[in-house]
């Protein structure tokens, strides 16, 4: 699960993380009374979407006076913004985050995930912060250091000072990036993360050390002991079909192609997609209905593949194993029929009681195409969106 920059900022500063002062607005005048609050000279309005690049998007603005930081958030809230990671439709703004400007001296860079392959939270720091960190780790791979951290020892105070020396920090700077790294650590491990990203993290004039902007994600799977965690959750923020997919206990990612799939298990949805590419087509869904799916789940997954106006065709790719096939297709058959499917439908079933699912299908009176295997209903549902 991801969260907003203010949300991040202010667990940081619950973790005694140095971030700089401010608060989330949702209308002008609100950003107009939180920058009166300040009582400061130079204000910075950022728009807060789960992307980044929001600087170069126009989402980042200086301001010197009241006014300015209400005409700016004015001009933010509501926009559509585009960033590289938005994708070119863009993002609806509807909250800024209103704070003090920081001068900067220097933009750093500091990451923390898990490291699968050795099991270890890993700490990237570099010197080139405020950009791309994949742009600086494909070009200049030197430039980034890397400490992972025993899980059973913890992280201990002299990696943190390798990881300040390394980002060129002298003095009293490095002390306060000791407490900043080991906070962020703390935070890390407690609540479960599994992504944080300080990006810039930064050297002020005067020596401070601040997290700029910081993106968090969490653990879904240990969401369920971190409830103050799980009311961060800004449901506005993800796919309105994703969103509804998980109501109904169903897996749904949205991708750009034409065939949309349904399909019981992860595995299998994965090979389908494949295996749809294989052939020349695209998929435009992944879905996964689970091992059990029921009549209702699967009509739901019908809707929500409907939902999409791209899908040309459909494939669904079902093996009883758990679930009989005529119980899988008496939910096809019953989906079919309330929802109305316009499009080709190629259905491979495999497993418990096929023989029976099969013929079920064949005497719906609905038009299904049936492939005996995956690999011959791929075949015919990517030719079915290529035939006209
Ligand atoms: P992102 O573009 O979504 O990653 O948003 P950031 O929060 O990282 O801001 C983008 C850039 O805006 C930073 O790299 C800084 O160069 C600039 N910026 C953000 N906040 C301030 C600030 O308080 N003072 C100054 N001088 N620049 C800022
Ligand atoms: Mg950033």
């Amino acid at each position: 699960m991801n969260i907003h920059e203010y949300q991040a900022k202010e667990l940081l500063s619950q973790y005694g993380v140095a971030t700089p002062t401010g608060k989330v607005a949702f209308r002008e005048d609100e950003a107009h009374q939180i920058a009166k609050d300040l009582n400061v000279e130079r204000f910075v309005v950022k728009a807060q979407i789960h992307a980044g690049g929001r600087g170069k998007g126009g989402g980042v603005k200086l301001a010197t006076t009241l006014d300015e930081v209400k005409r700016i958030a004015s001009e933010i809230l509501g926009m559509i913004l585009v960033t590289h990671q938005t994708g070119p439709e863009g993002k609806l703004v509807q909250k800024v985050l209103v704070e003090e400007a920081s001068e900067i001296e220097k933009e750093l860079y500091l990451g923390m995930v898990i490291d699968r392959s050795r099991e270890q939270i890993v700490i990237m720091a570099s010197r080139e912060g405020g950009m791309e960190i994949e742009e600086v780790a494909k070009k200049h791979p030197a430039k980034i250091t890397r400490e992972y951290v025993n899980p059973t020892i913890g992280l201990l105070p002299y990696q943190c000072r390798k990881i300040a020396y390394f980002l060129g920090l002298e003095g009293k700077s490095v002390n306060k990036a000791v407490k900043f790294i080991s906070g962020l650590y703390q935070l890390f491990t407690e609540k479960d993360c599994s992504l944080a990203e300080i990006n810039p993290l930064i050297l002020t004039k005067s020596g401070d050390v601040f997290a700029l902007d910081a993106k968090m994600n969490f653990d879904d799977n240990a969401l369920f002991r971190h409830t103050d965690i799980e009311k961060l959750h800004d449901p506005s923020e993800e796919d309105p079909t994703e969103l509804e997919a998980k109501k109904w206990g169903i897996s749904y990612v949205k991708l750009d192609g034409n065939i949309g799939c349904l399909v019981n298990g992860a595995g299998l949805a994965m090979s389908t997609m494949d295996i749809i590419k294989h052939h020349g087509g695209e998929p435009a869904n992944f879905l996964d209905v689970g091992g059990g799916a029921n009549t209702e789940q699967v009509t739901q997954a019908f809707k929500m593949i409907l939902s999409d106006p791209n899908v040309k065709a459909i494939f669904v790719n079902i093996f009883g194993g758990i679930m009989k096939c005529d119980t899988i297709a008496e939910g096809i058959i019953t989906a079919a029929k309330e929802v109305g499917i316009n499009v080709p439908l190629v259905v491979r079933l495999e497993g418990t009681n096929v023989e029976l699912g099969r013929k079920m299908l064949s005497q719906s009176g609905l038009n299904i195409i049936t492939g005996a295997d995956m690999r011959e209903a791929a075949k015919k549902v990517v030719e079915s969106t290529q035939a006209g």
